[in-house]
C-alpha cells in the first residue's frame, strides 16, 4: 500500500497528540480523583474532631451543674442535720432548669435518698455503680459516658426506659447478631461528691442526660459544622451517636425522612472502630446514601469503648464536583487536541507544498525540461534541497549542452576524416597506376643505362622519388581503406616486444630508457599482428623523434578500471604535443618534421587501423613534459 507522506506526516502528529491527550487525560483524571477525595477525607476529620467538642461541650454541661449543686449550702445542711425532705422540690427544680434528665442524691455509703424525678423510688444502693463508688472513694468528681441498664433506668420512671428502648432495624451490611431490641440505654453522667465543712465525705450527687432518642448533640454538630447546609434537599452533614453499633441519637433519614435509628453500623466499621478502638475514615453506604464519614470511639469511665461518634458527609456534592471538573479537564484536552490536530494538518500541507514543488520539479527535468527551476524561499532543509535541485538542473544543462557541443565536434572530425580519405583514396587510385608505369619504365631505362652515363644521377634520383611517391600512395591507400585486418587470437604484450626487438639497436633508441611495465596474465585478444606492429612501430619511432633521440620511454599494458579494453600506454620525456595541434593529429599529411623526414600518415593510418579493430586511441600531453599514446582494444569481440 502506498502511503502519502502527508498521510504520515499527519499519522505522526496524531500518534503524538493523541499519547500526549491520553496520557495528560489519564493522570489529569486520577490526581483529580485523588486531589477531591483526600480533599473531602480531610474536610470529615475536621468535622470529626468538632462533632467531638461538641459532645465535650455537652459532658460539661452535665458535670457543671452536678459540681456547682454538690458544694451548696442547701445540700450539705440537709444532709447534716438529716432533714432530706423539703429538698427533694429544689432537687427537681434544679433538674429541670439544666436539662438534665436524672438528678440523684445518695447517702455517703451510696444508699439513695432522693430520686428527684421519680421520688417514690428510693432506699437502693447506687455503691456498686462505677462512676459513683469512685467518687465514694477518691472524693473527686467525675464525668463519663456510661451504659445503663434496664432496670436502673426503670427506677427513674416509666418513660424513661422506653424512651433508651430501641427495637433494632435490619440493617444489610451490618454484623450478624442474635438480639433483636436494646434496652439499656448511654448516659453522660456526672457524680459528684458532698462534703461537710471538715471535708468528710456526706453524701454523693449525681446526674445525667441520657443519649437514646435525645438529638441536642447531633443536631447541635449539623447546625455548628454544617450550618443546615443542604445539597439537592438532603442535609450535607450527618452526625449520630451510637451505642455500641447501634444508632441511637442520628440525623441520618430513612427514605421516609424519620430519624434513622434502630439501623446498625456496617460490620467493617464495627470491627475497626468497636474491636480494634481506633478511628475510621472513608466512604461508606449509611443507610441509603453514600457518605465520607469518619468514626471514632465513645469510651466509658473504664476506658472499654461502648459506642461511636460518627460525622458523614453526603458524597453526592463530591461526585458532582468531581464531575464536573473532569467534564471541564476533559473538555479542555479534547479541545487541545483537535487544535493540534488541525494544525498539524496545516503545518503538514505548508511542509509538503514545496515538495510537491519539487517533484513536479523532478518531473519536468526528465521529461527533458532542463529550464524549469523551483521557486522555495523557505530557510529550512527543504529551502536547501530547493537549492541544491536548482544547481542540480543547471549542471545537468551545461553538461548537456557541453556533450552536445563534444558530440557534433567528434561527429564533424570523423566525417572530415573519412571524406579525407574518400578523396585521398581516388587520388591515390588515380596516380598509382601511372606512378607504377613510371617506375616500371625508369628502372628499364636505369637497367639499360651504363654506369658511366651523366644521365645515370638523374635516373636514379627519379627511380629513388617515384618510389617514395608509391610509398605515400600506399600510405594513403591504407589510411582510407587498410583491408580487413586478418584478425586471429595473440597477446598485446608479444606484439610489443617483437616491435621493440626490431628498433631497439637503432641508433635513434641507443640513448633511450625503455621502462617496460607489462601485465603479465593479459588474456589473448583478436587483432591483426602485423597492423598493430605497424601502429606500435608509428608510435615508438615518434616517441623516439619527440625526444631527439634522448630520454625515458615508458610502455605499460593493463586492463583498466572500466574492464572493457586491454590498453598499452606508450609515455614518453619527449617535447609534447601543443594544444592547437590535436585538432589535425590524426589527419593525413600533418606533420611537424621537416619535409622529407616525415610524411604524416603515421597517425592516420594508425587511426584507420584502431577504428578497424573496434578499438580507441588516445593523446593527452603536456608541452615539454611529454606525451601519453594509448591504444585500446576491445576485450571482447563487439
Ligand atoms: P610524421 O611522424 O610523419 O610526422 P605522424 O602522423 O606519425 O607523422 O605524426 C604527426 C605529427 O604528430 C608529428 O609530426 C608530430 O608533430 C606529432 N607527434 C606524433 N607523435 C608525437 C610525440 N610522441 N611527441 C610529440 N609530437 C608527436
Ligand atoms: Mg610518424
Amino acid at each position: 500500500m502506498k502511503v502519502s507522506l502527508k498521510s504520515k506526516l499527519i499519522m505522526s502528529f496524531l500518534t503524538v497528540v493523541l499519547i500526549t491527550g491520553i496520557v495528560t487525560a489519564v493522570v489529569g483524571v486520577h490526581t483529580i480523583n485523588d486531589r477531591i477525595v483526600k480533599q473531602a477525607q480531610e474536610k470529615v476529620k475536621m468535622d470529626l474532631n468538632s462533632a467531638r467538642e461538641v459532645y465535650q461541650e455537652n459532658i460539661k454541661e452535665v458535670l457543671t451543674p452536678i459540681r456547682l449543686t454538690a458544694v451548696r449550702f442547701f445540700i450539705k445542711e440537709a444532709l447534716l442535720q438529716n432533714n432530706i425532705g423539703p429538698i427533694k422540690a429544689k432537687l427537681e427544680k434544679i433538674r429541670k432548669r439544666e436539662s438534665l434528665d436524672i438528678l440523684n442524691l445518695t447517702d455517703k455509703s451510696g444508699i439513695v435518698l432522693v430520686r428527684s424525678r421519680n421520688p417514690t423510688v428510693y432506699g437502693d444502693t447506687q455503691a456498686d455503680d462505677e462512676l459513683v463508688s469512685k467518687v465514694i472513694r477518691g472524693k473527686k468528681a467525675i464525668v463519663s459516658t456510661q451504659i445503663i441498664l434496664e432496670e436502673e433506668l426503670k427506677k427513674e420512671g416509666q418513660g424513661f426506659a422506653e424512651q433508651a428502648y430501641i427495637k433494632f432495624t435490619p440493617t444489610s451490611k451490618a454484623r450478624p447478631i442474635s438480639k433483636e431490641e436494646e434496652t439499656s440505654g448511654m448516659m453522660i453522667k456526672a457524680v459528684a461528691p458532698i462534703l461537710d465543712y471538715e471535708d468528710n465525705l456526706i453524701g454523693v450527687l449525681y446526674g445525667g442526660k441520657l443519649l437514646n432518642q435525645n438529638y441536642d448533640v447531633v443536631d447541635k454538630v449539623k447546625n455548628i459544622v454544617y450550618r443546615g447546609e443542604t445539597y439537592k434537599g438532603k442535609d450535607i452533614g450527618t452526625a449520630t451517636i451510637f451505642q455500641g453499633d447501634l444508632r441511637i441519637s442520628t440525623n441520618v433519614r430513612n427514605a421516609d425522612g424519620s430519624r434513622a435509628i434502630g439501623t446498625r453500623v456496617s460490620e467493617e466499621v464495627y470491627e475497626q472502630v468497636l474491636e480494634k478502638g481506633e478511628p475510621w475514615i472513608a466512604r461508606a453506604f449509611v443507610v441509603n446514601d453514600w457518605y465520607i464519614t469518619a468514626y471514632e470511639p465513645i469510651r466509658n469511665i473504664n476506658n472499654k469503648v461502648i459506642g461511636m461518634l460518627y460525622v458523614g458527609m453526603l458524597e453526592q456534592e463530591f461526585v458532582d464536583m468531581k464531575r464536573r471538573t473532569l467534564w471541564t479537564f476533559l473538555m479542555i484536552t479534547l479541545i487541545g487536541v483537535s487544535i493540534a490536530l488541525i494544525t498539524s494538518y496545516f503545518l503538514g500541507n505548508s511542509a509538503l507544498k514545496p515538495i510537491k514543488h519539487l517533484v513536479f520539479a523532478s518531473n519536468q527535468l526528465a521529461k527533458g525540461d532542463l529550464n524549469h527551476r523551483v521557486v522555495i524561499k523557505s530557510g529550512d532543509e527543504i529551502g536547501e534541497l530547493g537549492k541544491t535541485f536548482n544547481y542540480m538542473a543547471d549542471s545537468i544543462k551545461e553538461r548537456d549542452e557541453k556533450l552536445k557541443e563534444q558530440t557534433k565536434n567528434q561527429i564533424m572530425k570523423s566525417e572530415k576524416l573519412a571524406m579525407i580519405g574518400r578523396l585521398a583514396a581516388g587520388v591515390a587510385h588515380e596516380i598509382n597506376n601511372p606512378l607504377g608505369g613510371i617506375l616500371i619504365y625508369s628502372h628499364l631505362l636505369l637497367e639499360d643505362t651504363p654506369k658511366s652515363s651523366p644521365e645515370r644521377a638523374s635516373l636514379e634520383k627519379i627511380v629513388r622519388e617515384a618510389a617514395r611517391c608509391k610509398d605515400i600512395v600506399k600510405g594513403l591507400l591504407d589510411f582510407a581503406r587498410p583491408g580487413e585486418p586478418r584478425v586471429e587470437l595473440g597477446r598485446l604484450n608479444e606484439t610489443i616486444e617483437s616491435v621493440l626487438s626490431l628498433i631497439e639497436k637503432q641508433v635513434l633508441f641507443q640513448n633511450i630508457t625503455i621502462e617496460k611495465k607489462l601485465a603479465p596474465d593479459l588474456p589473448m585478444i583478436s587483432f591483426d599482428k602485423s597492423q598493430l606492429q605497424q601502429v606500435f612501430m608509428n608510435i615508438l619511432l615518434n616517441a623516439a623523434e619527440a625526444m631527439n633521440g634522448k630520454g625515458r620511454l615508458a610502455i605499460k599494458t593493463q586492463i583498466p578500471e572500466d574492464g572493457f579494453y586491454e590498453e598499452a600506454k606508450f609515455t614518453d620525456t619527449g617535447h609534447g604535443i601543443p594544444k592547437e595541434n590535436f585538432e589535425n593529429l590524426f589527419e593525413p599529411f600533418f606533420t611537424t618534421k621537416k619535409p622529407g623526414e616525415g610524411t604524416g600518415l603515421g597517425l592516420a593510418i594508425s587511426y584507420g587501423i584502431v577504428k578497424n579493430h573496434n578499438g580507441k586511441i588516445e593523446v593527452e600531453s603536456e608541452i615539454g613534459k611529454g606525451t601519453t599514446f594509448t591504444i585500446k582494444l576491445p576485450l571482447k569481440k563487439q
